[in-house]
């Protein structure tokens, strides 16, 4: 029996192959892809149309959705090295018909997916139809998403879009999504669906485009700040 090869040696030579296999999957599937990464959820969806319309036709979950999907193509256009993730990217949900669990679904989604930065995208409503204007909500313990918050509204008085609201700290205005993660977290309501005009707007692609741009850049010249303070630190 003199062919027949030590089991401990074949052993070893397998295991050997399996250590190096493993090494060369995480290596590609892995490992974070983008040191930094956005999850940009665009509100409402599925079961949930959001506020309806001065028309009575336009729901606030598809332009949310459009809106959303362009702020995410701006910033990948502007910084290819920042990651981009969705809570979705079209009208199905993967969370229950239920407001909280829906809610829940999202913040969980931003700590699984260890998301850097959380970015919610909704329209405005008010039984007063000549309401108007853009507003964020961040938490007062947030100061990354209140620059992000001034930048955005910098940018879009430079395209003379509709009109700032100011920002608004959920201390006094709770959002679950804003107070529950740990990360900066901003919620931008867009403007007034319920206004016709302000509504128009919104539906407008080149408006959504001029809208995506000015959240994107602000986004990214936000992050190249911080990135070059923690360069020169
Ligand atoms: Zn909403």
């Amino acid at each position: 029996m003199q062919n027949r090869k030590p089991l401990k040696k074949i052993l070893c030579v397998w295991l050997i192959l399996l250590l190096v296999a493993a090494g060369v999957f995480y290596f590609c599937f892995g490992r974070r892809q983008y040191d930094t990464y956005i999850m940009i959820d665009p509100g409402h969806g599925g079961y949930d149309s959001g506020a309806v319309g001065a028309d009575n036709a336009t729901y606030e979950k598809d332009i949310t959705m459009k809106i959303a999907y362009k702020v995410g193509q701006q910033i990948q256009s502007l910084d290819p090295e920042i990651g981009i993730l969705f809570t979705r990217t079209d009208d199905n949900v993967s969370w229950p018909a239920d407001e909280t669990a829906d809610l829940l679904a999202r913040i969980t989604m931003a700590q699984e997916q260890n998301a850097d930065y959380f970015l919610s995208i909704h329209l405005n409503s008010s039984t007063n139809p000549e309401a108007y204007g853009y507003h964020s909500f961040v938490r007062s313990n947030d100061p990354f998403s209140q620059d992000v918050a001034d930048r955005i509204a910098a940018n879009l008085e430079k395209n003379k879009y509709s009109y700032d609201r100011e920002t608004v700290f959920t201390d006094q205005t709770p959002l679950m999504v804003v107070d529950n993660l740990s990360i900066p977290s901003l919620l931008f309501e867009v403007g007034f669906i319920s206004n016709y005009d302000e509504m128009s707007q919104l539906k407008n692609p080149f408006v959504q485009d001029q809208i995506a741009k000015a959240i994107a850049s602000a986004y990214v010249d936000t992050i190249h700040d911080l990135q070059e303070n923690e360069t020169n630190e």
